[in-house]
């Protein structure tokens, strides 16, 4: 019972607290500066996700996903390369941010275990890394089909979680909703499905996180662009697994295709993983300014 109303004044406030936030009137501007200084909002975790990953040693273990290849290398390689560099470039630009890797070594971490981590490391932000990959053509040859190699794409691709409504994102909302209270009544962390103001700051924090991910995906789509002249296929809303069950902004970068030679020269460079490495820090450097600066 008590319980009960702790929940209902949490979600008072929180509903108030992100209204505000959706609003931009200047009493609402004022009342944001105040909260800003007395509450400011800090990026202070960000998961970063290697895609895919070579076959787990551990016996018994089905997950696995071997990802793209190209030519001369796997795309589970080329993810966790990339993913160290950010890591490490994360953290010497913005001091008193930690990356959490969802894994450091070669093997795969099954998907659902990926989100885990995020989730429990409590991120304030998800960025997946993966590489592109054309399937094989097929064309008639004789009267026979025959499978060609298509290396036609090229150059990079930002895909964020579309506005389905998913009970994993829910309960991982909810658990991240309720946890300072140390209040679990369910699996989904205190969320009630048939409560209307559990519906309403739901889908208030969903569409803010669809926003914010949309947002993050435009500004490392533009360093893509205009800093590296790469060829960019756009930012486009799917569901995508790794990213549905994430309770924070979530990014999945396609960093380049690895069946296009130039672009598997290009992510098993130093130079052009480096450069990879600088542009998505620049574009959460630019919205960690942006978000912080804005009460929450
Ligand atoms: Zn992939």
């Amino acid at each position: 019972m008590k319980n009960k109303i702790l929940k209902r004044l949490i979600c008072s406030l929180s509903l108030l607290l992100t209204s505000f936030s959706l609003f931009s009137s200047p009493l609402v501007n004022s009342v944001k500066k105040d909260t800003a200084t007395s509450n400011p909002y800090k990026i202070k975790t960000i998961i970063v996700d290697p895609g895919h990953g070579a076959r787990p040693s551990v016996l018994g273990e089905g997950h696995h996903s071997l990802g793209a290849s190209g030519s001369y290398s796997y795309e589970r390689n080329v993810t966790l390369a990339i993913a160290l560099k950010l890591q490490t470039s994360i953290e010497k630009n913005m001091p008193g941010v930690k990356v959490v890797l969802t894994r450091s070594t070669e093997e795969d971490v099954a998907l659902e275990k990926r989100s885990q981590i995020a989730n429990e490391n409590n991120g304030d932000l998800f960025i997946s890394i993966h590489c592109n990959s054309l399937p094989d053509k097929v064309i008639h040859e004789h009267g026979r089909k025959v499978h060609v190699p298509d290396r036609s794409g090229r150059g990079v691709l930002l895909l964020v979680y579309g506005f389905h409504r998913t009970k994993e994102e829910e309960a991982a909302i909810g658990k991240k909703l309720y946890q300072d209270a140390d209040f679990n009544e369910n699996d989904n962390g205190g969320f009630d499905p048939n409560d209307p103001a559990d519906v309403i700051l739901m889908n208030t924090i969903k569409t803010k996180y669809r926003k914010q991910s949309i947002h993050l995906a435009n500004l490392i789509n533009s360093e893509f662009v205009d800093h590296d002249q790469r060829h960019s296929d756009g930012v486009i809303e799917q569901g995508v697994l790794v990213l549905c069950h994430s309770a924070m902004p979530a990014v999945l970068v396609e960093t380049g295709f690895i069946n296009n030679a130039d672009d598997e020269a290009y992510l098993n460079s130093e130079s052009g993983q480096d450069e990879i490495v600088a542009s998505i820090t620049r574009a959460i450097e630019n919205y960690k300014t942006e978000v912080e600066s804005v009460s929450q």
